[in-house]
């Protein structure tokens, strides 16, 4: 593949990790609880992104598996946080269409979860879940889990509007802005 090199910038300013300082020591990976499902290691990641490997990074199934547990930003030598770069390359992939085709599912559970925070100003579990089986038609694998949470008592009907919800509106706004998504304002 041909090596896009305006992309290790693009990750590097939008981050604000400093990408170039990585030397492959591995020890991100070595303590990552998910890299034996990732197609691609956080450490391949890194110096893919280095090598301009837009496409193959931004198509990755890694990038939707990484559950920013923050260990991997804590074990590196040269403090490079890859949960934020992994939440970048994230949004690069829905933005540039690849996101989908990667991990369908994993998408529409992102989306719902944002569009959650953004409405209630933190996740309402029951409409979240409702939305995310409505448009991923994953009904058969939800309803138990969906049910054992309900039995717990984890699942209030009713959502509580927090009381920083102008707040968390104006972050959405801001960050909008900054993608210059204007049209996405509420
Ligand atoms: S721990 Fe840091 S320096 Fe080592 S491979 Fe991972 S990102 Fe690179
Ligand atoms: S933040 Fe993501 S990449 Fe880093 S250790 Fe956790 S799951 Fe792995």
């Amino acid at each position: 593949m041909i090596p896009d090199t305006s992309f290790a910038a693009a990750v590097q300013e939008r981050s604000g990790e400093k990408l170039a300082a990585c030397y492959q020591c591995l020890k991100c990976t070595a303590g990552c609880p998910l890299s034996s499902h990732m197609d691609l290691k956080p450490n391949a990641i890194l110096r893919m992104i280095q090598y301009g490997q837009r496409e193959r990074v931004l198509k990755s199934h890694a990038i939707w598996f990484c559950v920013s547990c923050m260990t991997c930003g804590v074990r590196c030598p040269n403090d490079i946080d890859i949960s934020v770069v992994m939440d970048t390359l994230r949004e690069m992939a829905i933005e540039e269409g690849y996101a989908y085709a990667a991990e369908k599912r994993v998408v529409q559970l992102h989306e719902e979860f944002v569009r959650s925070v953004k409405l209630w100003g933190r996740l309402h579990e029951v409409t979240f879940y409702m939305a995310y089986m409505a448009r991923s038609l994953d009904i058969i694998a939800s309803i138990p889990s969906g049910l054992a949470l309900m039995a717990r008592g984890k699942l209030p009907f009713l959502p509580k509007r927090i009381k920083g919800g102008k707040q968390i509106k104006r972050l959405f706004k801001e960050a909008y802005k900054t993608k210059g998504q204007l049209e996405e304002e509420a």
